[in-house]
C-alpha cells in the first residue's frame, strides 16, 4: 500500500499515539483528548445510543477529519467537545483551551451588518469599540470580505456567509475550531475555494481544526488524519495519516487514490451493519 496511508485499527487513537522511541518534547501537545466517551440521548422511555466508547487524541495545530455516514454521531461528538451537552460516560479534555464551533448554516444575525457580526463575540466578551472594530475589520479581510463589512447576511452568497462565519469563529480568539460539515449546503466550487481559505487560515494561525464531513474526497483534500467513525452508534473504526503536500488538488491522483481506500473501508463497515 501506498507509504503515504497507513491504517490503523480503532484503539490506534487511544492513549499516547507516538512511536514510543521518539522523544517527549518532538511531540505536539494534545489540543482534545476524547477518552471512552459514549453517549446515549433519552426520550421518555426510549434510549438512543449514538456514540460508543469514543477514544481519539487532536494534536494541537492537526487538522483532523472526522468522517462517517449521516446519522453516526459526528454533530453529537463535536457538541460534546464543545461543552454543549453533558456526556454520558467518558471524558473530554482540552486543556482549557477556547473551542469555537461552526455549522452548515452560517447562523448569522440577519438584522445585523457582516462587521457587527463578526463584532457579536467579542462585545460579550466585554472588547472595546474600537478594538473590536479593528479585528473585526482585520478578520474580514483575512476572509477577502473587507468590502462587505456594512452588507447583511441576505446580501451575501452562502459561500461568503460561511466566510463570515469563519471570520466570527476566529474573532473569539478560539485555539480550537470545530467545523460540523461546514461547507456542505455549498457547490463545488465554492466549496475547493473555502478549502484553499480555509487550510490557508489554519497554516496561518496554529489553529486546531476537528473538520466534520460524510464527504470522503473533502477529508482527505483537507485532513492530516482522517478518522472513520462506524454506523450509529459511533464509534472510532479506522484512521488514515495523509501526508499529500499541501494545498492538495481534490481532483488529484493522490487525492483519488487515498479517497478510494477510504471509501473502501467505508463501504466494508455500512456492510457489516447491513445497511
Ligand atoms: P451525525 O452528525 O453523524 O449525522 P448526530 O450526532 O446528529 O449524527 O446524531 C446521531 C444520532 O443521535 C442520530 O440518530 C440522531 O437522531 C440522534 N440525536 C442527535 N441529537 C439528538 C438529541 N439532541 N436528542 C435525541 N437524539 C439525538
Ligand atoms: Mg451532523
Amino acid at each position: 500500500m501506498e507509504s503515504s496511508l497507513e491504517q490503523r485499527p480503532a484503539a490506534a487513537g487511544r492513549a499516547s499515539p507516538a512511536a514510543p522511541q521518539r522523544p517527549l518534547a518532538a511531540e505536539p501537545a494534545v489540543a482534545i483528548k476524547i477518552r471512552n466517551v459514549s453517549q446515549t440521548y433519552h426520550q421518555g422511555r426510549s434510549a438512543l445510543q449514538a456514540l460508543d466508547q469514543v477514544s481519539l487524541d487532536v494534536a494541537q495545530g492537526g487538522f483532523v477529519c472526522l468522517l462517517g455516514a449521516s446519522g453516526c454521531g459526528k454533530s453529537t461528538l463535536l457538541n460534546l467537545i464543545a461543552g454543549l451537552y453533558q456526556i454520558s460516560s467518558g471524558t473530554i479534555d482540552v486543556g482549557g483551551r477556547r473551542v469555537a464551533l461552526m455549522f452548515q448554516e452560517s447562523a448569522l444575525f440577519p438584522w445585523l451588518t457582516v462587521q457587527k457580526n463578526v463584532e457579536m463575540g467579542m462585545r460579550f466578551r466585554g472588547v472595546g469599540a474600537q478594538e473590536r472594530r479593528r479585528k473585526a475589520l482585520e478578520l474580514l479581510a483575512l476572509v477577502h470580505l473587507e468590502a462587505f463589512a456594512e452588507r447583511r447576511p441576505h446580501e451575501l452568497s452562502g459561500g461568503m456567509r460561511q466566510r463570515v462565519a469563519i471570520a466570527r469563529a476566529l474573532s473569539q480568539e478560539a485555539d480550537v475550531l470545530l467545523m460540523d460539515e461546514p461547507f456542505g449546503a455549498l457547490d463545488a466550487m465554492t466549496r475547493d475555494v473555502l478549502h484553499d481559505e480555509i487550510e490557508a487560515i489554519w497554516a496561518r494561525t496554529g489553529l486546531t481544526v476537528l473538520f466534520v464531513t460524510h464527504n470522503v474526497r473533502e477529508a482527505v483534500r483537507l485532513g492530516d488524519r482522517v478518522v472513520l467513525l462506524s454506523s450509529r452508534p459511533g464509534r472510532v473504526v479506522a484512521e488514515f495519516l495523509i501526508d499529500i503536500p499541501r494545498p492538495r488538488c481534490p481532483d488529484s491522483a493522490q487525492v483519488a487514490e487515498i479517497a478510494a481506500a477510504v471509501t473502501d473501508r467505508l463501504r466494508q463497515e455500512v456492510r457489516r451493519h447491513g445497511r
